[in-house]
């Protein structure tokens, strides 16, 4: 069933068994975590980030922004949480999909170049960058991370 709210909780560390119908926010590693608002039990994560998500907060009515395409999930929800509300913008077409990919792509690929070519033998240098790669929103994500890197290195 679809919801139509969601409510914030506070907490520290993101619970390992998480219900439907709550956005656990840990403002302390900066992340939230909920399961799709569609009903369909799929735990959605979003990094808490200024390449990311960003949560406003209004006492206990809480929106993120950007909205939360679950494209990589079969339902492929995409909604909208705003004032503690789910807001429906119903399933993405492969346009828009296309889209928000591109532009995780151009996310994260200007996140990583506004580091220092330092930084980024630091990251290569340690396990750190398995690390960096969970915090990404999502396996393309991820896999322009680890080409940036590979393009970066044979540079
Ligand atoms: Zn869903």
């Amino acid at each position: 069933m679809k919801l139509v709210a969601i409510t914030p909780q506070f907490v520290e560390l993101i619970p390992r068994e998480i219900q439907d119908g709550v956005l656990y926010i840990s403002e302390k590693y900066g992340t939230a975590t909920h399961r799709c608002c569609c009903g369909c039990g799929m735990k959605v994560v979003t990094s808490l980030s200024p390449a990311r998500w960003k949560l406003y907060r209004d006492g206990n009515l809480v929106t993120l922004y950007p909205s939360i395409g679950n494209w990589d999930f079969p339902c492929r929800s995409h909604y909208w949480i705003r004032r503690s509300r789910v807001v429906w913008s119903g399933p993405m077409s492969h346009k828009e999909v296309r889209r928000v990919k591109e532009r995780d792509q151009r996310d994260i690929n200007r996140h990583i170049k506004q580091g220092n070519a330092r930084k980024a033998v630091d990251i290569l240098n340690q396990p750190k960058i398995n690390q960096l790669a969970k915090e990404l929103p999502n396996k393309s994500a991820q896999h322009g991370l680890w080409k940036w890197l590979k393009d970066w290195w044979n540079h």
